[in-house]
Order: C-alpha cells, then sequence, then structure tokens
C-alpha cells in the first residue's frame, strides 16, 4: 500500500474522509486486499469484495458477515453508488480498470502501489510501521504495575487473551478493559471483526492469523513481532480464538516472552467447546448421561489422527473433537472400531455461536456422510455422547439467530 510518500510533482491535500455507512468496494482478494478491506471496515464503510476467489483472512470476514462478496471479476458498473472504491489485484489491467472506472464516475480510487492510478493515496502500515507514540500512559492497574516491578521490559506488557468462539458478547470484562487500554492488537484467524474493533481507537492492529499451511505471518515472527513492541513499551494484546490455553499454543508463545524477560498476563477466553455446548443446547455433563467430558484434537498427522482411544470410550463421558472435520470419518470409525456403539448421537456443530451456526446431528455411524452432505467446513466441532440427545429439547439459538443479526447491525460498527 502507499505509504505517505506523495510524489514530489504532487500537492496532496490532508483529509479524513467520513465514511461511516457508505458503500465501498474494494476488488481484488489477496493479503493486500485484505489490508484494504479491514481499514476500510474500520471506518466504518459497508463493503463490497470482488474477487473470483478470497484469501483466508477476506474469507474469514466474509463469514463474519462484515463484508460482502462478490466472487466474479470486476465489471466498470460495480462502482455506481459506491463512495470509495480500491483496487489491489495482481492484474494492472483490472487495477487500470477499476481506476478509470472510479474517476469517470468521480469517486476516490486507490490502487495499491500505483500513486498514478490513484486519486488519494492512504496512511497505513501495520507491522512495519509500529512507530512509538511518545504518549505518557495512562495509569497502570495494580496488577500490571506489580508485573512490571519484576519485568525487564521497559514498561512493556504482553496480555495473552481469549476472544471467544465467534458471538462478540462472549468477550470477559477483562479482555474488554485490556483491549481498550492497548497499543497494539496482534490478532489470530478465528477472532471477530468486531472485537478487534473493540481495541483503543489508535492502537495498531495487526493480523497474524494462522489457518493450516497458511500462515499470515510465522510463529517465531509472532513471537519476534511481540518481543519487540514490548520492548518498545508497548500494551500488547495478543488476541486468540476462544481460549489460549485451549489448543491455542497459548503456552508456547508465552514461554518465549518468558524466556525474554518480558511480563504478561493469560486472560482465558470462553474455548469452542462451550460456546459450541451451549449454542446448540448440549449440555456436556449431565447427571443422567455424562460425568466427565474430554477435550482432545482431531489434527491429522501424516493421515491419521493421533488420538488415545482407550481413554476416549469411557462409559459417560462426552468427547469434544477440535479440528476433527478433516478426520471426522476416520474419528467415529475409530470410536466405533474401540467399543462406542455405532448408535452413540454425535453432533458437529459448525461456526458456533456465530448467527449462521448449524448443528449436523446424528450417530457415530451417520454423521460423516450427513456432515459430507451438508459441506460442514471449519471451524466445526464434534460432540459425542448421549447428552448430544439433550438437544431435541434443549436448542434454542438457532431460529433466533436471524433476530440477532438484525439487531447487531443496527448499531455495530462494523470492522
Ligand atoms: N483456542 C481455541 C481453539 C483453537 S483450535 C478455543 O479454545 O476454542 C481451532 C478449532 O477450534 C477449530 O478447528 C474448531 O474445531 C474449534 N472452533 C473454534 N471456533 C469455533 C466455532 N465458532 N465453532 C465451532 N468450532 C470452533
Amino acid at each position: 500500500m502507499s505509504r505517505l510518500a506523495p510524489a514530489a510533482d504532487r500537492a496532496y491535500f490532508a483529509a479524513f474522509l467520513d465514511l461511516r455507512g457508505k458503500p465501498g468496494v474494494v476488488v481484488g482478494g489477496g493479503a493486500v486486499a485484505a489490508l484494504k478491506a479491514e481499514a476500510l471496515l474500520r471506518s466504518g464503510v459497508r463493503l463490497t469484495v470482488i474477487a473470483p476467489e478470497l484469501c483466508p483472512r477476506l474469507a474469514e470476514l466474509t463469514l463474519f458477515g462484515v463484508l460482502r462478496h462478490e466472487a466474479r471479476r470486476f465489471q466498470p458498473g460495480d462502482l455506481v453508488g459506491a463512495e470509495i472504491a480500491m483496487a489491489a489485484t495482481d492484474d494492472p489491467a483490472v487495477n487500470a480498470s477499476v481506476s478509470a472506472a472510479a474517476r469517470a464516475l468521480k469517486i476516490p480510487v486507490n490502487v495499491a502501489d500505483d500513486t498514478a492510478a490513484s486519486s488519494f493515496i492512504v496512511m497505513d502500515g501495520p507491522v512495519a510501521d509500529l512507530a512509538l507514540s511518545g504518549n505518557e500512559r495512562a495509569a497502570e492497574t495494580a496488577l500490571e504495575e506489580k508485573l512490571r516491578e519484576d519485568g525487564k521490559a521497559g514498561g512493556g506488557f504482553v496480555s495473552l487473551v481469549g476472544a471467544g468462539p465467534g458471538d462478540p458478547e462472549l468477550l470477559t470484562l477483562r479482555a474488554l478493559r485490556v483491549m481498550q487500554r492497548a497499543d497494539a492488537v496482534l490478532y489470530d484467524h478465528l477472532v471477530a471483526p468486531a472485537l478487534v474493533d473493540l481495541a483503543r481507537r489508535d492502537a495498531e492492529r495487526v493480523y497474524v492469523g494462522k489457518e493450516k499451511d497458511n500462515h499470515a505471518l510465522g510463529q517465531d515472527k509472532i513471537n519476534a513481532l511481540m518481543v519487540r513492541l514490548a520492548r518498545a513499551g508497548k500494551r500488547v494484546v495478543r488476541l486468540k480464538g476462544g481460549d489460549p490455553f485451549i489448543f491455542g499454543r497459548g503456552g508456547e508463545e508465552i514461554e518465549s516472552l518468558a524466556e525474554q524477560g518480558i511480563p504478561f498476563e493469560v486472560v482465558p477466553g470462553v474455548t469452542a467447546a462451550s460456546g459450541a455446548s451451549s449454542y446448540a443446547g448440549i449440555p456436556l455433563t449431565h447427571r443422567d448421561y455424562a460425568h466427565a467430558c474430554v477435550f482432545a484434537t482431531g489434527h491429522l498427522r501424516n493421515g491419521a489422527a493421533q488420538l488415545d482411544w482407550t481413554s476416549l470410550v469411557r462409559p459417560k463421558q462426552t468427547i469434544v473433537v477440535y479440528m476433527g472435520v478433516g478426520a471426522l470419518a476416520a474419528i467415529c470409525a475409530g470410536l466405533i472400531e474401540h467399543g462406542l456403539a455405532a448408535a452413540t448421537p454425535a453432533a458437529l456443530v459448525e461456526t458456533a455461536t456465530l448467527p449462521q451456526q448449524r448443528v449436523i446431528q446424528g450417530t457415530l455411524r451417520t454423521l460423516p456422510g450427513l456432515a459430507t452432505h451438508a459441506g460442514v467446513k471449519p471451524p466445526a466441532l464434534l460432540i459425542a455422547g448421549e447428552v448430544v440427545r439433550l438437544r431435541s429439547r434443549l436448542a434454542w439459538f438457532e431460529g433466533v439467530a436471524g433476530q440477532f443479526t438484525a439487531a447487531a447491525h443496527g448499531h455495530r460498527r462494523l470492522t
């Protein structure tokens, strides 16, 4: 993206646009387009992204319902009615046609890395220019002060924060408080955009999301960035989906902070199992059906799920499997093979707690086929055990979810 480095032969007029609630268009589906899209969303733009395919971050923003995706190539008519347009495709011809169409309609347009094709340039550049603000910091909480006394980080501090499973309302008050004091927020894949929006207005927001085989920023780089920011005296929030200590690698991340003598705290979050359980109407324990509940990961290694089957198939126990969509058939078959009845009730909860939550319910025998048929995609959680039956009486969320979205859209600032 263009930094604030106007070409010498152009005199730019610096201004701040009020785009709240205004329609805007981003053309392009890659990582640069994602940065542009997030910047516009943060300014309250009602955004449409036009691209045949989306990078994981844009796909996720679409999933969270904060933008509209048109899965096709750009056509000049797409800009009619828009009040701002940005192009970030890797095809110069497409970028040029966005620029031409915008200029014809007198819509402000920015083309990534092309000042000549842009009618405006933007100030941005997360990650790269995390310049120190010389501002005095507000008074610290007693806890932070105490932690800092032991630290050598020059005032910097990292809060590893659980963001909950999706519904922004499930954030803890503690998490909200640290977000509102943050100088920088490093957030992951599966963190609701509305939550990132809760960070202090001038906090840096850096997407470092990880998805299988698709790292916006490698783990070493994330660790190094946290250390660098903390050393520069920043209050860093490392925001992770669900609970940071449940399949979140939170432990690994703060180990590196501990090694470097950077003070930190951990703020728990509602883990996906809790979110899915509540919003699907499936209690994880029950006096009659389940006296224990086990969380396992279905992540495949060398094509096989690494599960301790004997500990999973105990009687009167609910099994929750994270990251199990890919290996669902193998997991269900394994549970049957190791002694669970094929008729054991089982459910997959997809995008739990979000308005588009779906619950696919069956048995260990039928669920894989039902899931394939329904086209279930991650994030989804497998819950197996007798408690799944209770859902027929306890489901409450689906159906009302539509009303929630309508209500939320009324007052929510989109991010
Ligand atoms: N730390 C997170 C888990 C990270 S592992 C937590 O405590 O929830 C990522 C897995 O969590 C996904 O593959 C999926 O199995 C589960 N998950 C996260 N969010 C989810 C959601 N909204 N609905 C269903 N499953 C979810």
